[in-house]
């Protein structure tokens, strides 16, 4: 099969190899078996499906949530030479018509519809007579209500199993969690799905934190020394995208803005200006991104707090798809935190309000931490980054060093006190600051904090600088916050004891500057050295081409095809056809128009020379996919067919040790086992029962274990526990 394959590859796409699982999932879902593939955005997903399709007579169909997501795919398709089409609401009759026409003949090996028009009645019937061979569910995260992008429609899907028996399904999502991941399977019905589960580490992308000023301004700075890059800047409120677009444009800068608000033509007409590289910018609320595949997105900035990690994944995952470097962002305030908290006050259902808050609470966490950004991203999907140093993240890169703090320290902790005694209460982060820089505003006045000693002592320092040492000393105990929302400061005993003692404070220091300057061009992982002027002549020519044909840049090339022509100058055919991601209908189509391009650049410029390039080796994960060793070997005894007790025997293990590595595997997603091989149904119910009682839920099992009079193993609890914890959101 593969020797089939690695030629396909390469005629239509223009690759020499596969990237990791793709092989994998291939290999599994040409075998005929339900496949759910969970990789991250730009870890090549389409092809899995795509590959497949064009080595097989009959059609694949794709089931996409979004029309333009569609129209992107069969026009990338179409240029690569792979006969894709797509069925949807924007095509009139005729158009529609021709189309199933076409695919009654079998002119089409790609077929690319949304959900609710797969499930009416008649397409249904032209699927019966098309030859379909395999049904692929992209964004499949869609089908389940704990995703970020549910729709209920997807939840028809299943039914196709009755109507098309024995066509396998293949489910592709970059969204992480155990639950969703499981509730795909269930949801499609799938019956032993193979699961593939890649890291959801991105090594082109890199991490950087900055305390939160002036954002229009910091923004401003990052932007404006990347002139020629496409960026997304997104933002908490509509009216804020509007006004940083303002902003920038004001400063010369292509931008536009995005959001739910604006009515739908200018919605459109502002996502086709960036994906056809006419705006550089877009400053965008969250409702933009699920519909964009623009690969060559070279920065994202958050400008405000996400709401939860997931979220900030997801969205900086929109950036560097083609996998060369390209900066995430974000920019931090507590304030922000408190602005998220308060958008909750109000909501009536406390259960969801709960876990809404926690998660706020750890987005924040995540931004207040000064250790590596990507380990403890990955640590949230329950990886373990292997390295010391990501070497693509500010904290690696500029990691904090120690100082003596205690000067410092002392005039903030006598700040808090003595304007505490002034007015009778305690007030938060910000109002010190402003006391200790010497702000003269009609709060400090009526507090009396103007006249107080401290008023002004810390004038020499910005008022961020304050602000961060106050959330470093709550850290390290020394400032204690009051659990309202209102965040109010109070020194501590052991603040005080140390105050007294003239104890030596050392802290770290953070990044401090604001200037987002300073985090300039991070990681260079994944870079593509090239001659630029050429580069840039040769993104030229790509905006005429797809302007011409009606279709965004990179649908003719992407940026990394483009530095290889850049850095090799083709000249002639065979060579133009060795540039990755050219295939043989590329070569035909383009090849002349950008040899020639070439050509007359070197007319008038010397060819440079460039080092070959290192393709750096992933670091080696401890895990895969969040399992360790001695679990996957666990899971693949399972996988045969054996019990805990066998797997026990064989392995000469206790059966709990073997129970919580099958644990590990239900919880990462690596099988989708039924509860009842583990706990008959009167057992499950009995624990049900007793965790209804139990003050902590089935958190804490000893005291359910208790309660059962030790009847119920631990083993089985935990397995008990697993499967709740996939069901309930966590
Ligand atoms: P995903 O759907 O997982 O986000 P895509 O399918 O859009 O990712 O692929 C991301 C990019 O990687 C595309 O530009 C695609 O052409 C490229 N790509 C896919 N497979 C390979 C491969 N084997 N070698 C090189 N590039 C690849
Ligand atoms: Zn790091």
């Amino acid at each position: 099969m593969h020797d089939q394959l690695a030629p396909l590859l390469k005629q239509y796409f223009g690759y020499d190899a596969f990237r990791p699982l793709q092989r994998e999932i291939i290999a599994a879902t040409m075998s005929g078996k339900d496949v759910v593939a969970i990789l991250p955005t730009g870890a090549g997903k389409s092809l899995t499906f795509q590959l497949p399709a064009l080595a097989e007579d009959g059609i694949t169909l794709v089931v996409s949530p979004l029309i333009a997501l569609m129209k992107d795919q069969v026009d990338s398709l179409t240029a690569a030479g792979v006969p894709a089409t797509f069925l949807n609401s924007s095509l009139d009759p005729a158009d529609a018509r021709d189309r199933s026409e076409a695919l009654s003949h079998g002119e089409y090996k790609l077929l690319y519809a949304a959900p609710e028009r797969v499930m009416t009645a008649g397409f249904i019937a032209d699927l019966k007579r098309w030859n379909v061979k395999r049904i692929a569910v992209d964004e499949a995260h869609c089908i389940s209500e704990w995703g970020h992008d549910f729709r209920p429609e997807y939840r028809q899907l299943a039914q196709l199993r009755k109507h098309l028996p024995g066509i396998p399904f293949l489910a592709l999502t970059a969204t992480a969690t155990p639950k969703v991941r499981t509730d795909i399977s269930r949801q499609l019905q799938m019956e032993k799905p193979e699961t593939f589960l890649a890291s959801f580490n991105r090594p082109n992308l890199s991490y950087s934190i900055l305390p939160k000023s002036k954002p229009a301004r910091q923004v401003f700075e990052f932007v404006h020394s990347r002139r020629e890059e496409s960026g997304i800047i997104y933002l908490q409120s509509r009216k804020a995208t509007e006004a940083m677009a303002a902003t920038l444009k004001a400063e010369g800068i292509n931008a536009i803005a995005y959001h739910a608000g604006l009515d739908p033509s200018q919605r459109a007409k502002n996502q086709e200006a960036f994906i056809r590289d006419e705006a550089q910018i877009v400053c965008a609320t969250v409702a933009f991104g699920m519909g964009i595949n623009k690969p060559d997105v070279r920065y994202v900035i958050h400008a405000d707090l996400p709401k939860n990690i997931e979220g900030y994944y997801q969205e900086t995952g929109r950036a560097g798809r083609d996998g060369l470097p390209s900066e995430c962002l974000l920019l931090y305030s507590r304030g922000d935190l408190i602005r998220n908290l308060r958008f909750l006050e109000d909501a009536t259902d406390l259960e969801a309000k709960k876990i809404a808050e926690t998660q706020m609470r750890r987005m924040a966490d995540f931004a207040e931490t000064a250790t590596c950004r990507r380990s403890a991203l990955l640590a949230y999907f329950g990886e373990t980054w292997p390295d010391e140093n990501c070497g693509g993240c500010d904290a690696c890169l500029n990691p904090p060093e120690e100082y003596d703090a205690t000067l410092q320290a002392q005039k903030l902790l006598s700040c808090i006190i003595r304007a505490k005694q002034a007015c009778g209460f305690s007030t938060g982060a910000n109002h010190i600051s402003q006391v200790l820089a010497g702000a003269n505003t009609a709060k400090v006045r009526e507090y009396g904090h103007d006249k107080i000693t401290t008023h002004g002592i810390g004038a020499d320092t910005p008022r961020e600088e304050w602000a961060a040492l106050a959330r470093q000393l709550i850290q390290q105990g020394l400032i204690d916050v009051s659990q309202d929302n209102y965040q109010t400061l109070n020194v501590s005993r052991k603040g005080s004891e140390t105050l007294k003692s003239r104890e030596k404070i050392l802290l770290t220091r953070l990044p401090f500057t604001e200037s987002t300057g300073a985090s300039a061009k991070l990681s260079r992982a994944g870079n593509i050295p090239c001659d630029e002027p050429l580069f840039q002549a040769l993104r030229a020519l790509r905006k005429t081409i797809a302007d011409e044909k009606s279709v965004p840049p990179y649908v003719i090339f992407g940026d990394t095809p483009l530095r290889h022509m850049a850095r090799r100058y083709p000249q002639a055919k065979a060579d133009f056809l060795n540039i990755p991601g050219v295939g043989t209908q590329k070569l035909e189509d383009y090849g002349q128009a950008f040899m020639a391009e070439i050509k007359t650049h070197l007319e008038t410029n010397e060819k440079q020379s460039f080092d070959p390039l290192k393709t750096p080796a992933p670091p080696k994960m401890k895990t895969e996919g969040g399992l360790t060793g001695t679990q996957l070997e666990t899971l693949d005894h399972f996988k045969s067919g054996k019990s805990i007790a066998q797997i026990a025997k064989t392995r000469d293990m206790v059966t709990s040790t073997i129970a919580s590595h099958l644990v590990a595997a239900i919880i990462h997603g690596k099988i989708t086992p039924n509860p009842r091989d583990f706990f008959s149904e009167e057992t499950e119910k009995r624990i049900d029962a007793c965790v209804a009682t139990a003050e902590e839920g089935f958190t804490k099992l000893g005291p359910i274990h208790a309660t059962l009079n030790g009847e119920i193993p631990y083993e089985t609890l935990k397995l008990y526990a697993a499967f709740k914890s996939l069901e309930t959101p966590a």
